[in-house]
């Protein structure tokens, strides 16, 4: 069913591949790619290319890290969600990877209050990234920021329109350090995103930016 449009860049799925990522971004690609047919075979691609290279270098070779395995074994164990018949918006908002990190589908996410209507949820990680879960109410606005690194924020429910640019399940948007946007959420629907960065975001206003260091985002 996904009509993704958006996608991860080949600089991540090689990382991912190569088991160098942060664990939060591990976690975006597994999640991706879950939903992801096109991004799926580009990850395959590069994994075999990538054990051919280990197979010649294998003294220097650095080791898989064991979270980027677990993520992929997961991922295996819980094969693609989509394709099955439409059924009736049970088998879970939270792609399986995602749910076997939480132990669970929504009902299992702890919101709290990230101001302006906009709940989020921090998923425990590695501390060099972090990843958490957003639920901006439908036809709200993420607070207008920058970003002091690389940001990747994936749409599971609902969807938003940033910059002209509409986001639906699945889809990826990458902010780097020079993008300062405001994501607005679509009308008709609250918009739940999975969002990874790897610098702490920089607010403009001046109230989220009192707030930033208690809401650890
Ligand atoms: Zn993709
Ligand atoms: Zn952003």
């Amino acid at each position: 069913m996904a009509n993704i449009k958006h996608h991860l860049t080949d600089e991540i799925l090689m990382g991912y591949s190569a088991g160098s990522l942060p664990e939060a971004f591990n976690l975006m690609v597994a999640a991706h790619v879950s939903l992801c047919d096109e991004c799926r075979a580009r990850l395959a691609a590069f994994d075999s290319v990538g054990g051919a290279v280990l197979d010649e270098t294998c003294a220097d070779a650095a080791p898989m890290k064991d979270d980027a395995l677990a993520a992929t074994l997961a991922l295996i164990a819980g094969g693609p969600m989509d394709g099955a018949a439409p059924a009736p918006r049970k088998p879970g908002v939270l792609p399986k990877p995602l749910q076997d990190y939480i132990g669970g589908d929504l009902e299992a996410i702890r919101w709290r209050s990230a101001g302006l209507g906009v709940k989020q949820a921090i998923l425990q990680t590695s501390p060099d990234a972090s990843a958490r879960l957003l639920l901006i109410p439908a036809g709200a606005a993420m607070p207008d920021h920058g970003h002091g690194g690389l940001e990747m924020t994936m749409v599971l429910q609902g969807a938003f329109v940033d910059d002209g640019e509409r986001f639906g399940r699945g889809d990826v948007e990458i902010a780097t350090e020079d993008l300062d946007h405001t994501p607005v959420a679509d009308i008709g629907e609250d918009c739940i995103c999975l969002a990874v960065t790897d610098a702490p975001l920089k607010f403009k206003s001046l109230l989220p930016r009192i707030a930033q260091p208690f809401l650890r985002i």
